[in-house]
C-alpha cells in the first residue's frame, strides 16, 4: 500500500484564513448591496450564467474539506497505481472557476499519480485566457495548453487533450470543478484492478450563486447513479436498494450512465473502445453515446463513493451553440441510429423532429456502426435487460392512442406538460399544437393510462381538481385506478375514479376535471400526430381496454368552466 508522504501532491496547498469567504466548501453571500456591486453581479451572471462576482471572491486555493464516509478515509490504496493526465477542456471560462479548477486538482492529487494536466482551449476569445494564462500555467510545471484554431465543441476538444496525453489513465474534468482530497486514488485502484472499468467521481453541486459545495456521504439511500430516458436525455435517480445485500461505503457502484464531464478512462481502453464520436457537434449526447458503448461493448461504468469533485451546474449555456438548437438532436440521431436497434423508435416518437432528414440529418454512420460490429457489442435489448431494465417501453400493441391531445374546441390548443425536466407533481396545461412532441406527447394505453414519458416516464392522474404528472405506478404493479383512464367513443377522457372528464379550460389555458357533459364541446379531445407520420394503433379504442364494464357517466347539464372559477396554473 501507499503511504500517506507517497501521496503527497506537487503543490501544498497554501494556507488560507480558515474565515476568508468560501473556505471549507462554505457559501459566501453578497452582502454589499451598492448599485455598483449590484451591476458586477449582474455582468457577471450575463456572461458567465454563474455568480461571477462571488467566484472571484473565494480563494483559487479554497478548501472543500473532507467529509468522505469514515470507510474512505481509512482505505489504503494499493500499489502500483497507474499515473493519469488530467484533462480540462473549455471555451470563454471565468478565471477564477477555470484556475481553481487546476489549483484543486495539484492541491489534491498524488505527486506521483499526476502526469501532467492537459488545458484545452476551444477557441475562447476572453482576452485574459490568451497570454496571461499561458504565462500563469507556465509556472505550473506540469500544466500544458493546447490551443484549437477554431471553434470544435467539447466532444472534439476533448479528442484533443485526449491525443497529446501521455498518462495510462485519461481524467477528464469541465473547467468549472473543484476536487476534493484524495479523489484520484479510488478511480485509479478501480482501473488498475480492470483497465474495462470508467469511473465516475461522485459529482457534487457547486452552488451557482453562492459556490457553496458540500460533501455528500456515501450513505447509501442517498447516492444517485445515471439513468437515461427515451428522449436519450441524461438523468439521476436514487439506486435500488437491495435488502438483502451488505452495503460497503466504500464500494464502487455500477451505473446506467455517465453525466459525461467528469472521468477517468484508461487511455489504452479509451482508444479500444472508439474514443468519441467526433461526428458530434458542440455539446450533447456523447455521454449516452458512451455509456452505452462502455457497457454494450464490454466494459463497466461505476461512481466511487470515496471520490468527490465539485461541478458547477449553470441554468444555461453561457455560449453559443454553432448549429442552432438542433446539434442536440443530430447529436441524439446518431446514437439512436447506431446503438438503439428497433428501439430507435422510441426515441424517435418523443423527439418526431428527428425522425424526419429534412429537419435533422445524422450525417455519415458507418464508421460507428462498423465500429460497433468490429467490437462484437451486444444488442439493446441486452443493455435494458442487464443494466436499466427499470427503462420501460409500452409495447407497440398496448398503445391505443398516441401523439398530441388536441381539443377539439378550437383545434389548436393541446395538453401540454410544460415539463421538460420530467418533474413529478407539475400541473397540465393547454398550449398551441406544436407537433414536436416533447411536452405534448401521450401514449393511451391498453391499462387505459395516460402515459407521459418525455425524460421520465410520467403518469396522468388527478390531484384535487388539478391534472398532474406523476410516476407510473405500472409495469412494477397493477395501475392504480387514481391512473386510469377511459377515452369515449365520442372523444371524452373520462376518469372513473372520480367520475369526472377531462375538461379544457379556455379561461386560464389549463386542463382539468369537471362532470362529463355529453355535448361539452371543451371535454372533446382527438390523439393524434401532426408531423405527418402515423402509427397504426389500434381504432376501435372500447374494444381494447382492460377495463370491461366501465363506462362515462354524463350529466344533462352543460358544465363548462367560468372565466371567474379559479384554477391553479403553474
Ligand atoms: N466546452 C467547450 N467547447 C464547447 C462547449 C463547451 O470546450 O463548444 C467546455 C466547457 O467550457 C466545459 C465543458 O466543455 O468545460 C462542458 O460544458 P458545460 O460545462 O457547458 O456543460 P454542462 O456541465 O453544463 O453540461
Ligand atoms: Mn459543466
Amino acid at each position: 500500500f501507499y503511504t500517506e508522504d507517497e501521496l503527497a501532491p506537487l503543490f501544498e496547498r497554501p494556507k488560507v484564513d480558515p474565515s476568508a469567504p468560501g473556505e471549507y466548501g462554505k457559501a459566501y453571500k453578497v452582502t454589499d448591496n451598492s448599485a455598483e456591486v449590484k451591476k458586477l453581479v449582474k455582468e457577471g451572471w450575463d456572461k458567465h450564467a454563474f455568480n461571477h462576482y462571488v467566484c472571484q471572491k473565494i480563494s483559487l486555493h479554497r478548501s472543500v474539506g473532507d467529509k468522505r464516509d469514515q470507510e474512505c478515509k481509512v482505505r489504503k490504496w494499493r500499489k502500483p497505481l497507474p499515473d493519469t493526465s488530467v484533462i480540462i477542456i473549455f471555451h470563454n471560462e471565468a478565471w477564477c472557476a477555470l484556475l481553481r479548477t487546476v489549483h484543486s486538482v495539484l492541491e489534491n492529487s498524488p505527486k506521483i499519480l499526476l502526469k501532467e494536466i492537459i488545458l484545452v482551449d476551444d477557441a475562447s476569445t476572453l482576452s485574459n485566457l490568451g497570454k496571461e494564462l499561458t504565462d500563469y500555467v507556465a509556472k505550473l510545471q506540469i500544466v500544458k495548453i493546447i490551443r484549437l484554431p477554431s471553434r470544435a465543441g467539447l466532444i472534439r476538444a476533448r479528442l484533443a487533450g485526449a491525443q497529446e496525453a501521455q498518462g495510462s489513465v485519461l481524467t477528464f474534468l469541465d473547467s468549472h470543478c473543484e476536487c476534493a482530497p484524495h479523489w484520484l486514488e479510488p478511480m485509479l485502484e478501480r482501473i488498475a484492478e480492470d483497465n474495462t472499468r470508467v469511473v465516475c467521481p461522485v459529482i457534487e453541486v457547486i452552488d451557482a450563486d453562492t459556490f457553496a459545495m458540500s460533501l455528500t456521504t456515501a450513505r447509501y439511500t442517498s447516492e444517485n447513479t445515471g439513468i437515461l430516458s427515451w428522449s436519450l436525455g441524461f438523468n439521476w435517480a436514487p439506486r435500488k436498494i437491495n435488502p438483502g445485500q451488505p452495503i460497503k461505503n466504500d464500494e464502487a457502484l455500477t451505473s446506467a450512465t455517465m453525466a459525461g464531464g467528469l472521468f477517468a478512462m484508461s487511455r489504452k481502453y479509451f482508444y479500444h473502445l472508439g474514443s468519441y464520436d467526433n461526428d458530434m457537434l458542440v455539446w450533447g449526447g456523447e455521454n449516452i453515446e458512451m455509456s452505452l458503448r462502455i457497457w454494450m461493448c464490454g466494459g463497466s461504468l461505476e461512481i466511487h463513493p470515496c471520490s468527490h469533485v465539485g461541478h458547477v451546474f449553470r441554468k444555461r449555456a453561457p455560449y453559443s451553440h454553432p448549429g442552432g438548437s438542433d446539434v442536440i438532436t443530430h447529436n441524439n440521431k446518431r446514437v439512436a441510429e447506431v446503438w438503439l436497434d428497433e428501439y430507435k423508435e422510441q426515441y424517435y416518437k418523443r423527439v418526431p423532429r428527428a425522425r424526419a432528414v429534412s429537419y435533422v440529418e445524422a450525417g455519415d454512420l458507418t464508421a460507428r456502426i462498423k465500429l460497433r460490429h468490429d467490437l462484437k457489442c451486444r444488442n439493446f435489448q441486452w443493455y435494458i435487460t442487464n443494466i436499466y431494465p427499470a427503462l420501460y417501453a409500452t409495447p407497440k400493441e398496448d398503445i391505443l392512442k398516441g401523439g398530441e391531445v388536441l381539443n377539439n374546441i378550437t383545434s389548436k390548443y393541446c395538453l401540454d406538460s410544460a415539463n421538460p425536466d420530467g418533474k413529478v407533481g407539475v400541473k397540465m396545461t393547454m398550449y398551441v399544437c406544436h407537433g414536436m412532441g416533447v411536452n405534448q406527447d401521450f401514449d393511451l394505453t391498453r391499462n387505459g393510462e395516460i402515459r407521459h414519458s418525455y425524460s421520465k416516464e410520467l403518469c396522468l392522474q388527478p390531484s384535487g381538481n388539478s391534472i398532474v404528472t406523476y410516476d407510473c405506478v405500472f409495469p412494477k404493479k397493477a395501475v392504480p385506478p387514481e391512473q386510469k383512464w377511459l377515452l369515449t367513443q365520442d372523444g371524452h377522457i373520462y376518469h372513473p375514479d372520480s367520475n369526472l372528464c377531462l375538461t379544457y379550460n379556455i379561461h386560464h389555458l389549463s386542463a382539468g376535471l369537471l362532470k362529463c357533459v355529453k355535448q361539452g364541446t371543451s371535454q372533446i379531445w382527438v390523439f393524434g400526430h401532426k408531423d405527418g407520420y402515423q402509427e397504426d394503433y389500434q381504432v376501435d379504442v372500447n374494444a381494447n381496454y382492460t377495463m370491461d364494464g366501465l363506462t362515462a357517466n354524463y350529466t344533462d347539464q352543460e358544465v363548462a368552466y367560468e372565466s371567474t372559477d379559479q384554477v391553479d396554473v403553474i
